[in-house]
Order: C-alpha cells, then sequence, then structure tokens
C-alpha cells in the first residue's frame, strides 16, 4: 500500500519483495495514481491492483475483501503512506490546524492499525507487517512538524500493535527511512537542505537508495527477521547514531 510511482518506497520493497518470488498486490489512491501503478504492477507480475483511499473504512474493506476472495490469506503487508497538507509542513508547528492534525493522524497513523487488523484475520500461520517512519518522530526536524507527532504515534502503535499480534507470530515493525525524493517528501519546506545535510553528515555519508530500503524492507517481511518484533530499525545511512554536524561537512 502506497505505491505512487517508480520513486516511492513502497515500490522499492516491491521490487525487492518480487526478487525472492513474492506474488503481490497494490492498492492506489484514486484514479489519476491508477495509470502509473498499473503498469508497474504488471512489471513485477501482478494484476491485483485496487483502490484504496484509506481515509475511507469502507475502501480498506473492499480490498481486504477482493484479497481474501483471491488468495484467502496473506504472509505480509506493507503501509507506506502518509499525508499532512503541505502549507503545515513548513513554518511552526505551534501553528497546525485541529483539522490537519487530525487528517494528518487519521491516514498517517490510524490507517496502519486499521489495515493490521483486517491483514492479520489474513494470516493464520502467522505474518509480517511494515509501516515505514522518519527520525522527525524522535528528533525536532525542520519543516516535519504534525507529520513528526503523527510519525511517534505511528511507532508507538508498532509496539502495541506488535504486542497485541505476537501471540499469532505476526510480527509488526516500522523501517525509519533517511531522507528520499519521492512525491510525498517535495511536500516538505527546504527538502533539498535536508538531503543535503543528510548526506554530509551521515557516517556514510550518502543518502539512502531504493535499494537500500529494499533490502531492509525483504529482512523485515520474510523469516529472515523472524525474531524481531515491535521495532524501528533506522535504514539512513546510519544518520540517526550522530550527535553534532561533521567538521568537514561543506557548507549548504
Ligand atoms: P510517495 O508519495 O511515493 O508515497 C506516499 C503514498 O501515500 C502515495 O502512494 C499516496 O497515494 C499515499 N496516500 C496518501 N494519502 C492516502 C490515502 N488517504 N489513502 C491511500 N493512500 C494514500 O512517498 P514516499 O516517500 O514513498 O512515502 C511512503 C512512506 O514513507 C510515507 O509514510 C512517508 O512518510 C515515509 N517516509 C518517507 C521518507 C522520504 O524522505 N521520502 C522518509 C521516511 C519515511
Amino acid at each position: 500500500m502506497g505505491v505512487a510511482n517508480d520513486r516511492s518506497i513502497a515500490w522499492g520493497i516491491a521490487q525487492a519483495a518480487r526478487a525472492q518470488g513474492a506474488e503481490l498486490a497494490f492498492t492506489y489512491q484514486g484514479e489519476a495514481l491508477e495509470k502509473r501503478v498499473r503498469p508497474l504492477a504488471e512489471t513485477v507480475g501482478s494484476s491485483l491492483v485496487l483502490p484504496c483511499d484509506v481515509s475511507d473504512e469502507a475502501s480498506i474493506d473492499a480490498v481486504f475483501d477482493t484479497l481474501a476472495k483471491t488468495w484467502g490469506k496473506i504472509d505480509f503487508l506493507v503501509h507506506a503512506i502518509g499525508f499532512s497538507d503541505k502549507e503545515e509542513l513548513r513554518g511552526r508547528y505551534a501553528d497546525t490546524s485541529l483539522q490537519n492534525f487530525q487528517n494528518t493522524m487519521h491516514i498517517s497513523v490510524f490507517s496502519f492499525t486499521s489495515v493490521a487488523r483486517r491483514a492479520a484475520a489474513m494470516m493464520p500461520d502467522g505474518g509480517s507487517l511494515l509501516t515505514l517512519t522518519y527520525y522527525g518522530a524522535e528528533r525536532v526536524m525542520p519543516h516535519y512538524n504534525v507529520m513528526g507527532v503523527a510519525k511517534a504515534a505511528l511507532e508507538a502503535s508498532v509496539r502495541y500493535l506488535a504486542v497485541d499480534l505476537g501471540r499469532d507470530n505476526i510480527r509488526v515493525n516500522a523501517l525509519s527511512a533517511g531522507p528520499m525524493k519521492t512525491l510525498a517528501a517535495s511536500g516538505i519546506g527546504d527538502f533539498r537542505y535536508i538531503l543535503k545535510w543528510n548526506q554530509y553528515n551521515s557516517p556514510l555519508k550518502r543518502n539512502v537508495t531504493l535499494e537500500d530500503i529494499g533490502g531492509a524492507g525483504l529482512y523485515l517481511l520474510s523469516d529472515l527477521s523472524s525474531g524481531v518484533t515491535g521495532e524501528t530499525h533506522h535504514v539512513d545511512s546510519g544518520y540517526h547514531v550522530v550527535g553534532m554536524k561533521a567538521v568537514d561537512a561543506p557548507d549548504i
């Protein structure tokens, strides 16, 4: 869930999963994105491409009804969905509106719990649920604002879901990706500055790629990570361990 185009994080994970033989279904939000998602899905052998707006519970139900009829059960689910009004992804968090706060929490946080419940019902043999988060949940990042608050709630949801679903051998994890140039990221103020800052100051001295995220996603979805749940796994060139600007970092 969450492919918009070939730069989407969900697409990187889908490709890595397909390379290991996974059979995939995709959801898209709205007709405009269907035109992009369907051809991509076909390149990885998938014709199960379903509309889903996660702000609408009936739309989520329809997806899982179709999955239940088509496959009966599933092994994993990727939730790579987030949204906030871009007018509030600049300026001060203090100025967040109630309406956008609620909408951001609904689409970026509650939707994971909502799909997790339905996906778990289709995982009689256990499974793996994965969502996407960002370091702005843990530390204040310029312009990330209400999305940082939402990601903090999302990471807490991962821990609570991990306990609720662990007895059914369903693992729940978050992948905390470093900044990547995607459609969603283009709404964040001064995003190019954030990209450069991460490149210059992360231990690996580069930004992460879709292949980096795909490999880590595959690990978390597969039995390779069979003992891992409730985790926020950073795939950010190590940026989260750094305490201050690198002495050799150029000015941006
Ligand atoms: P993207 O724009 O490719 O994907 C975001 C997806 O969310 C889109 O497919 C969009 O259709 C979907 N979406 C938004 N509102 C929706 C709704 N109401 N119903 C259904 N789908 C909806 O961007 P991305 O960067 O690949 O984002 C995927 C996830 O990764 C997001 O949760 C984002 O916060 C997270 N993330 C991104 C970065 C980054 O720098 N790009 C870093 C860390 C985490």
